[in-house]
């Protein structure tokens, strides 16, 4: 479908939430340094946003933060103002920074149950006051897809982020390129809309609830989850001091490709050992692209025989934020297991059922 916003007439309604990051910066005439500028005269730095004649309503962070301090009290924030604002808006757009974005807007996929509105989360390497910056185009395009409907109906309710040309499902992306416009892909999972002329939505991938169910906001998080990214040559003091951290509920495994790992012994009973004290550890590939398979070799084999469960074709974004949600809601381990062998909104693919592994 090649979507048209909506028109001038409709007058949709946007929160835009300003948390920080580079496309909040300008450069001061004077000094030259980046500073950051007040949302709230966003038409002034960006007049374009008056020729698409939507009511875009301004939330600003105080401070702003660097995406590299967003965390779940962040997370949190969010999403109690798009809950709180919720019905008063037709769409949601969350500028944030770029180096943590992809964990953020997967976490906020999982916290908006029954989300039936767009929350399109976008930034840019460089900041809006700059004269080459990618921050207006994404912005604009950002607010474009936020209120952009078919019948009356929003075309994408989901989260996702917006960035140089794509649109994409949130829990699917991860930042790739430091320096790049290009900065974010979905490697298991096609765009759900891509912009030239026009903006082209692929509405079979996008994710449409079959009920309308109102908003169920989420808040609760445990961050007792870690990291393990396995390597080559692993001490066993290091691995067993990490698997032995107090509080450590969950786990996510970056193993090599298709989901295997050394079969030293050392290896094989530590996880075992971690499995069976109530740890949850998720097998998810360091590769780019592709899914967990821990049939397919013996050196995935004996990470299931220890009790590790795969995490598919998950991202290591998606995976962490997923884990802090379930343990946050008071999962029991076999009930996260559970969980994680399904897709609760669209941020793992299984595409047999019958096959699921655990
Ligand atoms: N350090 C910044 C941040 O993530 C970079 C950016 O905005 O792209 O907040």
């Amino acid at each position: 479908m090649t979507g048209n916003a909506n028109t001038k007439q409709d007058k949709a309604s946007i929160l835009l939430i300003y948390t920080g990051g580079t496309i909040g910066m300008i450069q001061n005439a004077e000094t030259g340094a980046l500073e950051s500028f007040n949302f709230q005269h966003l038409k002034e730095h960006v007049p374009e946003l008056k020729r698409l004649g939507y009511n875009v309503s301004v939330y600003q962070f105080e401070p702003p933060m660097d995406s590299s301090d967003m965390g779940p009290e962040g997370w949190q924030k969010i999403v109690g103002i798009i809950a709180d604002n919720y019905s008063s808006y037709d769409g949601f757009v969350i500028l944030h920074g770029t180096d943590t974005m992809s964990y953020t807007a997967s976490a906020l996929s999982f916290m908006l149950e029954n989300l039936g509105k767009p929350v399109i989360f976008t930034g840019s390497q460089l900041p809006i006051g700059m004269l080459r910056t990618d921050g207006k185009e994404n912005l604009i395009t950002a607010i474009e897809i936020a209120a952009a409907k078919e019948n009356g109906q929003p075309i994408v309710p989901e989260v996702c982020i917006f960035f140089e040309n794509t649109l994409l499902r949130a829990n699917r992306t991860r930042k790739v390129n430091a320096d790049n416009f290009n900065a974010f892909r979905s490697y298991n999972y096609p765009p759900l809309a891509k912009v030239g002329v026009h903006i082209k939505y692929d509405t079979a991938q996008i994710y449409y609830p079959e009920l309308r169910k109102p908003l169920k906001p989420h808040y609760l998080l445990d961050r007792n989850i870690t990291i393990l990214k396995i390597f080559p040559g692993m001490s066993p003091h290091v691995i067993e001091s990490i698997l032995q951290a107090p509080g450590l509920k969950g786990v996510v495994m970056e193993t090599f490709g298709s989901g295997n790992a050394p079969r030293e012994a050392w290896f094989f009973r530590l996880l075992k050992d971690a499995v069976a004290r109530g740890l949850v550890i998720v097998n998810i590939t360091q590769c780019v692209a592709g899914c967990v398979e821990m049939h397919r070799y013996e050196t995935g084999q004996h990470l299931m025989d220890a009790g590790v469960v795969s995490g598919y074709d998950s991202t290591t974004e998606s995976a962490v934020v997923k884990l802090m949600f379930l343990f946050g809601h008071g999962l029991s381990p076999d009930e996260v297991k559970e969980h994680m062998n399904c897709s609760l909104i669209g941020e793992i693919t299984i595409s047999d059922p019958t096959k699921q592994q655990s």
